[in-house]
């Protein structure tokens, strides 16, 4: 590299003093009446260092100071990779842009410092708090940045998560509308997902039918149809009722709707005929669950074998005799959280988003006691 460098410079040289030996007659030159004579060469070498030396003059400050901002920016950001959060704070006190704003947010949330983050006006901040765990005290700040025509996916996001957790239902319905108006392709899917859901409960929670199948038709997930299901059944809807649980087997949903239904014995009675043709598509430990709570001691022993420890124990005891082997059974029963989150929490019922990470449409269902 270097000798390349010195190869140009010399050709450099030799270039200019050709330029020099063959330009060097006067010419003559006026400005203001004044005339005067300068070799050509100094007249051309002139103009082109005066051409090169006034864009400096205005572009060499301005780099000064991006450079100085850049290098401020990178000690912020080290000083948040390497886990100095208070420093982060410090040196983008009093600095807008968004770079800044984002750093000092993202450094009071990993202090857990809440108070820092709710008496902002900034919406991530506020987000933060909602991801915290205090979807409370940042709503109403949050909510009045809904009110105009927001693009921000975090803002809108974080209404959702407040809203829901705060259990409105149909406001985090209507922000998660736009989240799937505004997001990029790769998550399209997953927030389609997220909206059926909600919209799913929202119909639960109101007995809208129509609801229910405008989740479905939004995106297929088990709870939307679990819901569809609990809805054709209530409204009577026999043919519709049987036709939706044949998609829910073609899709592979079984275990998990069955066991999203299991608290609506009405719909598991509808169900009934069916459950007994399609018995071997079910886990056999959902469809025992199925059975005692139908109350039909003669088909859980039909799968009885097939059991783990824990259902097999439940069953023994739910049909005992004996008061004290039936109160077991309940507290079995009670204790029973098949459905896991990818962090780990376990739940006794299906819930859209865990209160625990705040992750949404990642609890499944596992069977079995889980801690
Ligand atoms: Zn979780």
């Amino acid at each position: 590299m270097k000798i390349l460098k010195l190869i140009l410079l010399s050709l450099l040289i030799l270039v200019f003093l050709v330029f020099t030996l063959q330009n060097s007659g006067f010419v003559e030159i006026s400005f203001w009446g004044t005339k005067g004579y300068v070799p050509l060469f100094l007249l051309v070498l002139s103009s082109v260092a005066l051409g090169v030396l006034l864009p400096a003059l205005y572009f060499v400050p301005k780099e000064f100071f991006l450079r100085r901002k850049l290098s401020s920016l990178e000690d912020v950001a080290t000083a948040m990779k390497t886990g100095f959060y208070q420093r982060v704070r410090k040196m983008s006190e009093g600095k807008g842009g968004a770079a800044y704003t984002f750093f000092k947010a993202e450094a009071s949330y990993r202090m857990e410092d809440l108070d820092d983050l709710v008496t902002t006006e900034d919406p991530y901040a506020l987000a933060l708090a909602v991801r915290l765990g205090y979807p409370d005290r940042a709503i109403d700040k949050l909510s009045a940045f809904l009110e105009g025509e927001t693009k921000d996916l975090n803002l809108l996001k974080a209404c959702r998560d407040a809203f829901f957790s705060l259990g409105d239902i149909e406001k985090a319905v209507e922000a998660q509308k736009r989240v799937v108006g505004l997001c990029e392709r790769w998550e399209k899917d997953r927030q389609r997902a997220i909206l059926a859901e909600l919209m799913a409960l929202q119909a639960l929670n109101t007995n809208s039918l129509s609801l229910a199948e405008k989740a479905v038709d939004t995106y297929r997930t088990p709870y939307s149809m679990a819901v569809l299901l609990r809805l054709l059944s209530q409204s009577e809807r026999t043919k519709d009722l049987r036709k939706t649980f044949d998609k829910v087997l073609e899709l592979g949903f079984q275990n998990d709707v069955l066991f999203m239904v299991m608290e609506d014995e009405k719909t598991l009675i509808k169900l009934m005929d069916v459950l007994r043709e399609e018995l071997e598509a079910l886990d056999p430990n959902v469809a025992a669950l199925l059975f005692l709570k139908l109350n039909m001691p003669s088909h859980v022993e039909k799968v009885k074998d097939k059991l783990n420890p824990t259902v097999s124990l439940l069953a023994d005891t739910y049909f005992s005799h004996r008061e004290q082997e039936r109160k077991c059974a309940t507290i079995l029963q009670e204790l029973y959280t098949p459905w896991v989150c990818v962090c780990g929490r376990a739940y006794r019922r299906y819930s859209l988003m865990c209160s625990s990470c705040g992750r949404w449409l990642k609890i499944r269902y596992v069977g079995g006691y889980n801690r």
